[in-house]
Order: C-alpha cells, then sequence, then structure tokens
C-alpha cells in the first residue's frame, strides 16, 4: 500500500514562490488502480516525479508499506526506487538494444548473474505477451508494444508500486486498450498498487477503481468508480 500524506511541492524563482502541490493526501491499496487527473498545469507532473522519487518534495511524505520514502539519499535512495516502476509517455526504450536486452537492463545494472536474468526476462516477456518479439529492436513494434515492453522493463525489479504516466497518451485505441488490459491483469496477479496519471478521463474510467481529480495543486474531488 502507499501512501501520500500532506504532500507540498513549491519553487523559488525571481518571480516568487510558485506552490504546485498543495497538500495532497491519497491511499493506494495493493491490488487496486488509483488514477489521478486533471487537467494541463495542475501539479500532475509534479506529484508523478515525487512519487517516483525523482524530485523532493518540500514538505510531506510517501510511504510505501509503511516505509517513509521521503528524506532518503544516495545508496538507500537508490534501494527503495526499486519499489517503484515508472512507465512513461514514450515508453523510453534505448533504440539499439533488442527488446529482452531492454528488459534486461534493470537485472543487469543490479548485477543479477546471467542464467536467472535469462528466465526472468523470458517470464516477464511471456507476461506482456510478447515472447516472440525478444530479438526485435523498439523500432520494429507498433506503440502499443513499446509500451509493453515498458511495462515489462519497470516490473523487472518487481516493484510494489507501478506508476504510469501519461504511458498511453498518444497510442491510438486500440493499443490503449492493451496496455489497461495488460494493467488490470498486473493489479489482479501481482497485486500491485497502479496510479495512473492521466489527462484523458476516458482511459480511466473502465479501469480505475478511484479516481483523483487534481486541480490547481490540490486533489478536488475523489471517488470510487467500482
Ligand atoms: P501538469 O502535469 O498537470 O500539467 P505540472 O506539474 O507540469 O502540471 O505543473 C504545475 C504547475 O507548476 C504549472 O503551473 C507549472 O508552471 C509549475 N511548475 C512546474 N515545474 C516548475 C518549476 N521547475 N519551476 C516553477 N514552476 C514550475
Ligand atoms: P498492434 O499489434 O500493437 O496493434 P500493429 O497493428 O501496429 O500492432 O502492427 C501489427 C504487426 O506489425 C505487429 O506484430 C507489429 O510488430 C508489426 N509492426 C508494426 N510496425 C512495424 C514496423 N515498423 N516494422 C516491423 N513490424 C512492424
Amino acid at each position: 500500500m502507499i501512501e501520500i500524506e500532506n504532500l507540498h511541492k513549491h519553487y523559488d524563482s525571481a518571480q516568487g514562490r510558485v506552490e504546485v502541490l498543495k497538500g495532497i493526501n491519497l491511499s493506494v491499496e495493493s491490488g487496486s488502480i488509483t488514477a489521478v487527473v486533471g487537467p494541463s498545469g495542475a501539479g500532475k507532473s509534479t506529484l508523478s516525479h515525487c512519487i517516483s522519487l525523482l524530485e523532493k518534495p518540500s514538505s510531506g511524505q510517501i510511504l510505501i508499506d509503511g516505509k517513509n520514502l521521503t528524506n532518503l539519499s544516495g545508496k538507500k535512495l537508490r534501494a527503495e526506487r526499486r519499489a517503484i516502476g515508472t512507465i512513461f509517455q514514450n515508453s523510453a526504450l534505448l533504440r539499439r538494444m533488442t527488446v529482452a536486452e531492454n528488459i534486461a537492463l534493470p537485472l543487469r545494472n543490479l548485477g543479477v548473474v546471467h542464467e536467472e536474468m535469462t528466465s526472468r526476462v523470458a517470464e516477464l516477456l511471456e507476461r506482456v505477451g510478447l515472447l516472440d518479439r525478444a530479438n526485435s529492436y523498439p523500432g520494429q513494434l507498433s506503440g502499443g508494444q513499446r509500451q509493453r515492453v515498458g511495462i515489462a522493463r519497470a516490473l523487472a525489479l518487481r516493484p510494489r508500486l507501478l506508476l504510469s504516466d501519461e504511458s498511453t497518451s498518444g497510442l491510438d485505441p486500440e493499443s490503449t486498450q492493451q496496455v489497461l488490459t495488460l494493467l488490470e491483469s498486473l493489479r489482479t496477479d501481482l497485486g500491485l498498487a497502479i496510479i495512473l496519471i492521466t489527462h484523458e478521463m476516458d482511459v480511466v474510467r473502465h479501469v480505475a477503481d478511484n479516481v483523483a481529480q487534481l486541480d490547481g495543486g490540490r486533489i478536488a474531488e475523489y471517488g470510487k468508480l467500482h
């Protein structure tokens, strides 16, 4: 379970202080999908970067399974970041590496031994339905397939939370549906907590258990969908 408690983020500039997040409270249980929706400028990217521990909040905290992830640095921060898998809008795959090599990257960086890496990658490819594309390059795949590779890579280190940052933006409706169906199966099969950050309300209507409407740095509305 992930708990976001009274999260604030501001930037100081020559024009003065800009308050972007003004006290966000949100919990997402394991095995559930919460969508964070909101118009441009609402603070979605900033919230996403705080959750993925790329940016430090000004105050407040983020806990995963009771463990406080704020105020960590160095080795501890890198270790705890593994609990969070992130998928991005453009899938962010390396063009000169095959699908299998892209998925193996987080495991390689961690020093996982060869045999274990090979079997983990095969397992991940199977989970996202791309076993037959192991040796393809990203440029040979459709957008939806690339995004599924991005999901496999995000799962490589067995995260507790999967954060999707506009991951279906720019995909056609069929590929979007494939990605959402996959996310639903990950929620159910792996018991992952999933946060879907998106400006596309239609996307979340079908898969999200809860929706938080972000507006002006605050959660203006929160509700259950199913
Ligand atoms: P969204 O993703 O919902 O469009 P953002 O998180 O990108 O929203 O931005 C929310 C607000 O925070 C915007 O008004 C933006 O200009 C401001 N903002 C974001 N990053 C910075 C920054 N580094 N410095 C100053 N203001 C920022
Ligand atoms: P999807 O199955 O995600 O809907 P598409 O309909 O775009 O994919 O593509 C159908 C098939 O064509 C897929 O198996 C995909 O791998 C392949 N394909 C798509 N684009 C390319 C490409 N540029 N080069 C090689 N194969 C491609």
